[in-house]
């Protein structure tokens, strides 16, 4: 047979977005291709019969559980390479993340098979799968097609969209035994913990001020937060600059992050993207500082501010805090 195999991972009883985006794109993928969706799950005793089926209601017809560590890369491998081996699949999909790379690097070593990464599309040509893959920092893509027998696609984060069938499918849960690797439980579990900025909910913040690469280094993200501070709103950020580890992700606004609506959103030196626009255009204030007068943020923009954000968001700060009597 050929078909899709969907790694989807799973954390205290709840599969992530993310997850949930590749088990959809791999029902959608596997329709059109004719085939049956796949999806296999790791973990322990929490992945309950209840909860495996569910994943029919994004599409997935067959669960594959294992009974292994969580949260770990390969004992993953192990699990895939073995469904893969037996039941011929021809690709797998993943939905990016870190673990999403781990595992898909280890699993593409281990079957010699071909590996793209950071994938946001992907489509049937000839009855074969073909990743599309931003290049050239964003500004273009390749279409990347596979030779050999296993392909392995990896998403960017979030790039695939969840969609529920709504229709209450359950999928069918069959269980995998797979003798992990010795090598493979070497490793173990110590600490599960959440990055900086991961605490603040910027999703229900009614006020955000937003960072883009126009605050030129990680520090200047500083300015952003003594005015988020004083305004009593949370920070938010572009992708440009949670790809350069200047913000964590969790603080990601736009297509392959938050959507988010506050009262006020400040755009600080961030050029107004599609995809960034997607995820913030529906805040009921947007104020935007940029030195170039033809940035597209300003055509969304109700007020717009040309300069350097080096000097206004100091004085901003300052004007709030003496407002405030602080
Ligand atoms: C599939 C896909 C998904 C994506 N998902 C997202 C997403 O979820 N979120 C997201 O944000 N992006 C996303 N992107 C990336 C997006 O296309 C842009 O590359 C990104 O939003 C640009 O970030 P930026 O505005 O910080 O940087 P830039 O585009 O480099 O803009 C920096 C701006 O700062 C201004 N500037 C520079 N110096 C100063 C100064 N001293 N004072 C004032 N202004 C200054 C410049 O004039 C410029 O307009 C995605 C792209 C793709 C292809």
């Amino acid at each position: 047979m050929s078909g899709i195999l969907t790694y989807t991972l799973h954390y205290e009883g709840e599969f992530n977005k993310n997850s949930l985006g590749a088990v959809s794109e791999g029902a959608k993928l596997a329709k059109e291709l004719g085939e049956e969706a796949h999806v296999v799950v790791v973990g322990g005793d929490d992945l309950t019969d209840e909860l495996c089926a569910s994943l029919g209601n994004y599409g997935a017809s067959k669960v594959w559980r294992a009974k292994a560590p969580e949260g770990l890369a390969q004992p993953v491998v192990d699990v895939m390479a073995k469904l893969i081996e037996e039941n011929g699949y021809s690709y797998a999909l993943f939905g990016g993340g870190l673990l999403g790379f781990e595992i898909g690097a280890g699993l593409t070593a281990r079957l010699n098979a071909g590996v793209t990464m950071e994938v946001t599309e992907v489509k049937v040509q000839d009855g074969k799968l073909v990743a599309e893959r931003p290049i050239l920092q964003d500004s273009a893509i390749a279409d990347v097609g596979y030779e050999g027998d296993v392909g392995i696609i990896i998403g960017r984060l979030n790039a695939f969209e969840v969609t529920e069938a709504g229709d209450g499918a359950s999928a069918e849960v069959a269980d995998v035994e797979v003798e992990l690797k010795p090598w493979s439980t070497r490793a173990t579990m110590v600490e599960r913990g959440e990055q900086r900025g991961a605490d603040v909910n910027i999703e229900d913040a009614d006020i955000l001020v937003a960072g883009g690469r126009g605050l030129g280094k990680q520090e200047g993200f500083e300015l952003c937060e003594q005015l988020a501070e004083a305004l009593g709103g949370a920070v938010a950020a572009t992708r440009a600059v949670v790809d350069a580890g200047w913000y964590p992700y969790a603080a990601q606004i736009g297509q392959t992050g938050k959507t988010v609506a506050p009262k006020l959103y400040l755009a600080a030196g961030i050029s107004g993207a599609i995809q960034h626009k997607v995820g913030m255009q529906s805040s009921e204030n947007i104020v935007a500082i940029n030195k170039d007068p033809n940035a597209p943020i300003f055509e969304f923009s109700d007020l717009g501010i040309v300069g350097d954000l080096n000097k206004i968001l100091p004085k901003l700060t300052e004007a709030v805090k003496a407002k405030k009597g602080g």
